[in-house]
C-alpha cells in the first residue's frame, strides 16, 4: 500500500460523514411538470392562489336545508338538484330542500346536509328525515383547507406523492425544483465487451456500464456514458478529463493496487484532491473518493458487487445531497439474522440479505456468495446488514443494523 492510500484510508462511518461535508448541493434550479416532479426539492415556495374549498361544499350525497326549519317538520320539499360542478346559485324557502352530491356548492341559506341513506322518498318531490343532523353537519367550509395566500408547499420540501396532489389541487401544472446531477460514467479494463457481442478469449461482458446506467437512473442521476476505458493513462486521461465537465464521474475498475490500475494516478495528474481511497470496508475496500472544483469523482472498485453497493452507500449519499434531500442519509433499520454470520476483522461487512417482515420485527436472510464478483448469488438482495468491525461473529437470532438496497 502507497503512503498515500494509507492517509486517505478512513472507517465506513467517517466516509459517509466525508461525503456530505464536501458533496455539493446542486444550484441549478428547473421547471417540472407537477406530476413529474416526486422525488425532487422543492426550489420555491408555493402559496395558493385560492381558498380550499372554494364554496360551502356538501361533504355527502344527500339533501341540502335549513336546520331551523326541522323543529317544525322532519319532511321536506325538493325543490331542485345540484351536482358537483355546477355553479353556486341555487336557493331555497323555508320547507324546502335541495337534493344534493358530494363537492357541489351547498346552496344559501341551507346550512346542513342530511345522507340520503337517512332519509326515505315520500313522493317524487317530497323527502322525510328520518335522523336530524346538528346545524353544519355533512358541510365543508369554504377555505376549511386552505386560505388564498397561505402557503401550500414549504420551500425546501421534498415531493413525495401527496405533495403533487397539493400543487395540482391549488392549480399549479408546473413547479420549480433543483435539478438533479448529470454523471459520467465509465468501465475500465482491457478485458471489458459489451453485452450483445461475442467473446474472445480472456475477455468477459462489461456488466457495471449497465447497472451504473441503471443505478443512476434509479437514483435520479443524468447518466452520460464515456463508454468502455482501457487500461491506458494517456487514454485514460483523456477521457476521463472530458467527464469532469459533469457534476459527478464514476469510474469503475482500476482503482486497486494491481500493475494496471492507472485511475488513481490519472485523477491527481488532473488535479484531482483525492479525498479518500481506501475504505475499511468489505467489499470495496479500495474505494476512492476525489474533488474537482465542482465536480466529485468515485472511483469503485471493478467487482460487480463492490461497484453495486459502493454506488448504493457512497454515490448515492452525494447525489441525494446534490438534489437538496432533506435527510440525506440512508434510513436504518434492525433486524434479526437467520444465520450466524462471521465480521470481517478491522473492517465494516456488508451482507447482501433477503428482508422480510415476521410480523413484529425484520427477519435477515443472509445471501451467501463466494466473494464480490459473484453477482449470481445476490439476486433478489433488498437490504444489507452491516456488521460492525471488530466482531468475530453474529450469531443466528441475534439483532443487526441494516439498510435497504436502491431506496433511492
Ligand atoms: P479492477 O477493479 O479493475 O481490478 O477489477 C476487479 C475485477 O472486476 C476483475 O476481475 C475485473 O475483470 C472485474 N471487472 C472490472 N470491471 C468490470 C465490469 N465493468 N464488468 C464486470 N466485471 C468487471
Ligand atoms: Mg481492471
Amino acid at each position: 500500500m502507497s503512503s498515500a492510500s494509507r492517509q486517505t484510508r478512513v472507517s465506513f462511518e467517517e466516509a459517509q460523514q466525508i461525503i456530505l461535508e464536501r458533496a455539493i448541493a446542486g444550484t441549478r434550479i428547473v421547471e417540472v411538470p407537477v406530476a413529474s416532479a416526486s422525488g425532487s426539492v422543492l426550489a420555491e415556495e408555493v402559496r395558493s392562489p385560492l381558498d380550499m374549498p372554494p364554496f360551502n361544499k356538501a361533504a355527502m350525497d344527500g339533501f341540502a336545508f335549513q336546520r331551523a326549519d326541522a323543529e317544525e317538520s322532519d319532511t321536506f320539499r325538493i325543490v331542485a338538484t345540484v351536482a358537483a360542478g355546477d355553479a353556486p346559485g341555487a336557493s331555497l324557502q323555508s320547507g324546502e330542500c335541495i337534493r344534493i352530491m358530494t363537492g357541489a356548492p351547498v346552496p344559501s341559506p341551507a346550512d346542513t346536509v342530511v345522507p340520503v341513506e337517512e332519509t326515505s322518498l315520500l313522493e317524487e318531490d317530497r323527502v322525510k328525515f328520518h335522523d336530524i343532523p346538528a346545524r353544519g353537519m355533512h358541510i365543508a367550509p369554504e377555505a376549511e383547507d386552505i386560505r388564498t395566500g397561505d402557503v401550500a408547499v414549504k420551500a425546501g420540501h421534498r415531493i413525495q406523492h401527496q405533495e403533487v396532489a397539493i400543487l395540482a389541487a391549488v392549480g399549479r401544472s408546473t413547479v420549480k425544483v433543483y435539478d438533479d446531477p448529470t454523471i459520467a460514467f465509465a468501465a475500465t479494463g482491457e478485458e471489458l465487451v459489451d453485452p450483445g457481442t461475442p467473446l474472445k478469449p480472456g475477455q468477459i461482458y462489461n456488466s457495471n456500464a449497465s447497472s451504473l446506467r441503471s443505478q443512476i437512473l434509479r437514483a435520479h442521476g443524468r447518466p452520460h456514458p464515456l463508454g468502455t476505458l482501457r487500461d491506458d493513462p494517456q487514454h485514460l486521461r483523456d477521457r476521463i478529463a472530458a467527464g469532469l465537465e459533469h457534476d459527478m464521474l464514476l469510474l469503475s475498475g482500476g482503482v486497486s493496487m494491481g500493475r494496471f490500475d492507472y485511475v488513481p494516478e490519472v485523477l491527481r495528474s488532473l488535479g484531482i484532491e483525492i479525498v479518500f481511497h481506501q475504505l475499511l470496508v468489505k467489499p470495496a475496500k479500495p474505494t476512492l473518493f476525489g474533488v474537482r472544483d465542482q465536480t466529485l469523482v468515485f472511483g469503485l472498485p471493478g467487482n460487480p458487487i463492490s461497484t453495486l453497493y459502493a454506488f448504493d452507500q457512497y454515490v448515492a449519499l452525494a447525489i441525494r445531497v446534490f438534489r437538496h434531500h432533506p435527510q440525506p442519509q440512508a434510513t436504518r433499520y434492525r433486524g434479526e439474522l437467520t444465520e450466524s454470520t462471521s465480521g470481517a476483522g478491522d473492517r465494516v461487512l456488508l451482507v447482501p440479505c433477503v428482508c422480510d417482515w415476521a410480523g413484529d420485527h425484520y427477519l435477515l436472510t443472509p445471501l451467501g456468495h463466494h466473494g464480490s464478483a459473484d453477482i449470481f448469488a445476490i439476486s433478489g438482495a433488498n437490504a444489507l446488514a452491516l456488521i460492525p468491525a471488530g466482531i468475530d461473529e453474529i450469531r443466528r437470532g441475534q439483532m443487526v443494523g441494516f439498510r435497504k438496497l436502491y431506496n433511492y
